[in-house]
C-alpha cells in the first residue's frame, strides 16, 4: 500500500504564518500542471507497482484549480500507478473556493474528503493571519459542503495566536463541532523564520504568546474536542471513530508515499527525496525529463529516529518491540534511566511493550523524542 501527495503551489495570497512553498502569481499554473501530468510519467515506478491506497491533493491551494484540472490529474495517475483501489482522495480547500459547482464536480471525479483551512471564526484573527476569506464565508462553505453530502470532512483550526483569547478559542471549537466534521487538526501556531510573523517577530512588531497560555490552549482544545467524542490519535490530529485520516496515518507509519510538484517529498524505505522548492526551476527540469530533487538515504539510525519522532506523537505509541524486532535496537536500555524520569514525571507512561506520552508530555513531545535519538 502506497500513497501519493500532489503539492499545488499557487495561493490567493500570501498567509503571514505560512512557510510552505506557493506563488501568489497564477502565470505559470497550466506549465506547471503540465509539469505535474509528466512527472507522474517519470515517477511511475517509483512505487514499484503497489497499491495506491490514498491521493492527497495539498499545496499552496489546490481548490484554487478548476475541477477539470483536478479531474486530469486523477486521470494521469490511473494511466500510470495501481490506482484501480484508492481509498480516500483528500483535496485541501479554502472557504472563499467552495461553490456548488465545484463541490459537485469534485465528488463525481471520486474526491472523498475535504481538508477545510477555517484556522478561526473569528474576523480579526482572520485578517491578522491573512487569509483571503472572512468568517461568513467559513459558515458557508461548511454549510454547502454538509449539503453536498461530503461524509469525510476535516476542519484546520489554529491556536495560540496573539491576541486569541481562552474565550475566542472556545468560540472557535464550539462553532468548529456544532458542524460535526469528522475530523479536525488544530495546530498551535508557530512563527517560522521565512514569513511575515517571523519578519515581525525579529523586529518586535509580534510578541509570541508564551507557553503557558500555549499550554492552557492546548489543554482547552483536547478536552473539548474529547467531550464532543473526537478522538486525539495524534498530537494535532483529532477525529470521530472511524475516521483517522489514512494518508496523513500511512506518513506516520512508514508507508511509501511518492510526492510530486514542487517542494513535494517522497519516501520509499530506503531515502527520502525533496523536489526543488522553486516553480520555475522545476517546470524546466521536468521539461527537459529530470527529476530536480535532492535524494538523501536513509541509514538505520535516520530509520529509528523518524520512527521514535512520529510514533510519540501518535495514540499508538512508540512500540519497543518492533524497534527491538527490525531494527535491534533497545530503547529500554539504553534510555532506561531517562524513560524511568519520563515515567515518575508523569510526562509519559509504558504499557506492556509501548511507550506513550501523556497529554503534559505532548507539549514536550520534540525534546523527549529528540532525547530518546540514536546519537
Ligand atoms: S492558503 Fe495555505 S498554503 Fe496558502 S499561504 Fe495560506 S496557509 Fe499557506
Amino acid at each position: 500500500m502506497a500513497g501519493i501527495y500532489i503539492h499545488i503551489p499557487f495561493c490567493k495570497q500570501a498567509c503571514h504564518y505560512c512557510n510552505f512553498h506557493f506563488r501568489t502569481n497564477l502565470r505559470f499554473k497550466q506549465p506547471m500542471l503540465a509539469a505535474i501530468a509528466k512527472e507522474l510519467q517519470l515517477q511511475k515506478n517509483y512505487l514499484q507497482g503497489k497499491k495506491i491506497q490514498t491521493i492527497y491533493f495539498g499545496g499552496g491551494t489546490p481548490s484554487l484549480l478548476a475541477a477539470e484540472e483536478i479531474a486530469a490529474i486523477l486521470i494521469t495517475i490511473q494511466k500510470h500507478f495501481a490506482a484501480t483501489e484508492v481509498q480516500e482522495i483528500t483535496l485541501e480547500v479554502n472557504p472563499d473556493d467552495v461553490t456548488q459547482d465545484k463541490l459537485s464536480a469534485w465528488r463525481t471525479m471520486g474526491i472523498n474528503r475535504l481538508s477545510v483551512g477555517i484556522q478561526t471564526f473569528n474576523d480579526a484573527l482572520l485578517k491578522y493571519l491573512h487569509r483571503a476569506h472572512n468568517a461568513a464565508q467559513a459558515f458557508a462553505s461548511l454549510q454547502m459542503i454538509a449539503e453536498a453530502g461530503f461524509a469525510n470532512v476535516s476542519i484546520d483550526l489554529i491556536y495560540a495566536i496573539a491576541g486569541q483569547s481562552e474565550q475566542m478559542l472556545q468560540q472557535d471549537l464550539a462553532l468548529a463541532t456544532q458542524f460535526a466534521p469528522s475530523h479536525i487538526s488544530a495546530y498551535c501556531l508557530t512563527i517560522e523564520p521565512n514569513t511575515a510573523f517571523g519578519h515581525w517577530l525579529k523586529t518586535g512588531k509580534l510578541h509570541m504568546v508564551d507557553d503557558d497560555t500555549a499550554a492552557q490552549h492546548f489543554h482547552t482544545v483536547v478536552s473539548t474536542l474529547a467531550a464532543n467524542n473526537y478522538q486525539q490519535y495524534e498530537i494535532s490530529n483529532f477525529s470521530l471513530p472511524g475516521f483517522q485520516a489514512q494518508h496523513n496515518t500511512s506518513y506516520w507509519q512508514q508507508h511509501h508515499y511518492l510526492g510530486i510538484g514542487p517542494s513535494a517529498h517522497s519516501y520509499n524505505g530506503k531515502s527520502r527525496q525533496h523536489n526543488v522548492a522553486h516553480n520555475q526551476q522545476y517546470i524546466t527540469h521536468i521539461a527537459s525529463g529530470t527529476i530536480p530533487s535532492t535524494v538523501e538515504a536513509l541509514t538505520t539510525t535516520d530509520n529509528i529516529n523518524e520512527y521514535i519522532m512520529t510514533s510519540l506523537r501518535t495514540s499508538w505509541g512508540c512500540k519497543t518491540s518492533y524497534l527491538q524486532t527490525v531494527y535491534q535496537y533497545d530503547i529500554l536500555s539504553t534510555h532506561g534511566t531517562y524513560i524511568q524520569q519520563l515515567l515518575n514525571l508523569q510526562l509519559a507512561c509504558l504499557e506492556d511493550d509501548t511507550l506513550f506520552l501523556t497529554q503534559q508530555g505532548k507539549l514536550l513531545a520534540d525534546k523527549i523524542a529528540a532525547d530518546l535519538f540514536v546519537v
